[in-house]
């Protein structure tokens, strides 16, 4: 079943994800070679318990730390390392919180110094993915109109949808109905009404589309090898069209 939101909901869903957004915003700043992620997980745990906000991954299923750090070949779930960032690297980086009983989730992926161009093709088209599935969350649409709009957009750039893995509704859970694809024809699934929580996040790969997880049980690599790029979004369905949560 999906919840729909109160509007006394919605205001607490939109505090949490100022949270969310205002932390990711400074570790996007952070971001540089020479930075662990170790050290990003750091500020971000530490930053979001200053904010009265519990860190939403730590502990989740025993996922261990405060941030997913997923570099180049990773596509999300990674740990945060002592690896320093090196000129040239992408960086996954999905944080999520807990406060006053609700949760909001997003990820960006950002460029360690000057990337190459494929790199930044792949990026950019990951970022408008979820750009454009975001302008299908309106009243009277349907889920997988969102879904469409992300592998509308980055298949024909020549880019492949993950499939493992995929958005979801948000709130009093972090993971609440419905189960949120990047793929699929539009006009299917659940009609979209005002209060409707998603949390919409594109993991687009350079190459094929297969993942396998690493022997940690959690990170999610390419099984190619090349480079993978997510974004996320908590975005509420309104009367008005789409309100992204987790923005600053
Ligand atoms: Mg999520």
């Amino acid at each position: 079943m999906i919840v729909v939101k109160s509007a006394a909901e919605l205001a607490k869903m939109r505090a949490a994800g100022r949270i969310v957004a205002t932390i990711l915003a400074r570790l996007e700043e952070m971001v540089r070679p020479g930075v662990t992620s170790a050290e990003l997980d750091r500020y971000a745990e530490q930053e979001c318990l200053r904010q009265g906000a519990t860190p939403a991954f730590k502990g989740y299923g025993g996922f261990p730390f405060a941030i997913c750090a997923s570099p180049n070949d990773r596509v999300v779930h990674g740990f945060p390392d002592r690896r320093p960032l090196a000129e040239g690297d992408i960086l996954s980086i999905d944080f999520g919180v807990l406060y006053q009983g609700y949760y909001g989730d997003a990820a960006v992926t950002v460029p360690v110094g000057r990337i190459d161009a494929g790199t930044s093709r792949l990026v950019d088209a990951t970022r408008e993915s979820l750009r454009q599935a975001i302008a299908k969350a309106v009243p009277g649409g349907r889920l997988s109109d969102i879904s469409h709009a992300v592998q509308g957009w980055v298949e024909p750039l020549g880019f492949s949808v993950v499939r493992e893995f995929v958005g979801h509704g948000i709130g009093r859970q972090l993971h609440e109905a419905p189960q949120l694809p990047n793929f699929g024809a539009p006009g299917q699934g659940p009609r979209l009404k005002p209060g409707m929580t998603l949390a919409i996040e594109p993991m687009i790969n350079a190459g094929t589309p297969g993942v396998k997880i690493l022997e940690d049980g959690w990170t999610a690599v390419t099984q190619d090898g090349k480079r993978s790029a997510h974004f996320e979004h908590t975005v509420a369905i309104t009367e008005h069209g789409p309100e992204i949560l987790t923005r600053v």
